[in-house]
C-alpha cells in the first residue's frame, strides 16, 4: 500500500515512522509512506500557500493551486495504473469507524490531504477530493493528527502488521462488540483477583468468559452497537448470565 500525505507539517507526520508496531510496519516496507509539502508548489516565491477568505472573517484559507500541484506530484509517482483515492481529513466528513478504516486500508494508493487554518478552498475539494473523512465530532487544528490516526488504524488491519494477526481480529468493533477485559501478573492486587475462569487453563471456559464480558460491556457501554447485533441463543444466554452476575455483585 502506498500513502502520500500532503501536509504543511511533514515532520509531524514523519514521527509515525519512529514508534511501535506501526513504525515497524512502515520501516519494513509494508506501507510506502511519502510526505509532500504544498509549500514546494507555492504560487509566490515566499512559500505562501494561504490567503484571506473571500467575504471577510477570521483566519486564512489554504489555496487551490499548491494543493492541486501537490496531488499531481503524488499521482505522478503512481505509474503502475493502480487505483488511487484522494481523501481530505475534515470535521465535515463521514466519521471513521472500523469498517471504513478496513475499506480504506484495502486501497492500493491513498493521498491524504491535511487542512490547516480555516480549511481549504472549496474548489479543491470539489475537483480533487474523492472522499472526506472525519476522526470525530470535534475540531482539531490540522489534518495531520487525523491522517496519523487513520494511518495507524489502517496499518493495524493489514495482514502481518501486528505480531499476532489474531490480536486485530479480537479488537473492539471488529466483531461488532467491545473487547473483553484483560489482566496480567500479579494474580492479586489489593484483594482484587484475576477472574477464576482465566486461570483455569480450560480454553472453552476462557472463550465463553471473554465472550460474556464482551457482550455485557457492549450492552452497558454501547447500546448503539448492541442494537446492530443479531444475538445467537448462546450470546443471549451469556448476556443474561452477565447481567444477573452484575446484579448480584452490586447487591453484595
Ligand atoms: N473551519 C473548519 C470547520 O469548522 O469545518 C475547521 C478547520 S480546522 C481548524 C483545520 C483542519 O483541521 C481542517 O481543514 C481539517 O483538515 C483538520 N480537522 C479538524 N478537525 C478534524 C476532524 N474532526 N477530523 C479530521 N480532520 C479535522
Amino acid at each position: 500500500m502506498r500513502i502520500d500525505v500532503i501536509t504543511l507539517f511533514p515532520e509531524l507526520v514523519a514521527t509515525i515512522k519512529e514508534h511501535g508496531v506501526i513504525g515497524r510496519a512502515i520501516r519494513n516496507g509494508m506501507v510506502d509512506l511519502n510526505l509532500i509539502n504544498p509549500r514546494e508548489f507555492a504560487d509566490s516565491n515566499n512559500g505562501r500557500v494561504d490567503d484571506r477568505p473571500y467575504g471577510g472573517g477570521p483566519g486564512m484559507v489554504m489555496q487551490y493551486h499548491p494543493l492541486k500541484k501537490a496531488v499531481e506530484q503524488a499521482l505522478s509517482q503512481i505509474d503502475d495504473g493502480s487505483a488511487t483515492k484522494v481523501v481530505y481529513l475534515s470535521p465535515q466528513g463521514r466519521c471513521l469507524d472500523q469498517a471504513s478504516v478496513r475499506e480504506l486500508g484495502g486501497q492500493e494508493n491513498l493521498v491524504l490531504i491535511c487542512g490547516r487554518y480555516e480549511g481549504i478552498d472549496e474548489r479543491f475539494i470539489d475537483t480533487c477530493v474523492d472522499e472526506e473523512w472525519s476522526i470525530g465530532d470535534y475540531v482539531i487544528s490540522g489534518g495531520e493528527l487525523g491522517a496519523m490516526v487513520l494511518i495507524d488504524a489502517m496499518i493495524r488491519t493489514l495482514p502481518g502488521a501486528l505480531g499476532d494477526d489474531e490480536s486485530a481480529q479480537q479488537d473492539s468493533f471488529e466483531q461488532g462488540l467491545l473487547d473483553h477485559p484483560h489482566y496480567t501478573r500479579p494474580e492479586s492486587i489489593d484483594a482484587q483477583d484475576v477472574p477464576e475462569a482465566l486461570l483455569s487453563g480450560d480454553h472453552r471456559r476462557i472463550s465463553r468468559w471473554r465472550l460474556k464480558q464482551a457482550l455485557g460491556r457492549t450492552f452497558l457501554r454501547r447500546p448503539d452497537l448492541m442494537d446492530k447485533q443479531s444475538l445467537s441463543e448462546l450470546d443471549q444466554t451469556l448476556l443474561n448470565e452477565y447481567l444477573v452476575e452484575r446484579q448480584n455483585e452490586n447487591k453484595s
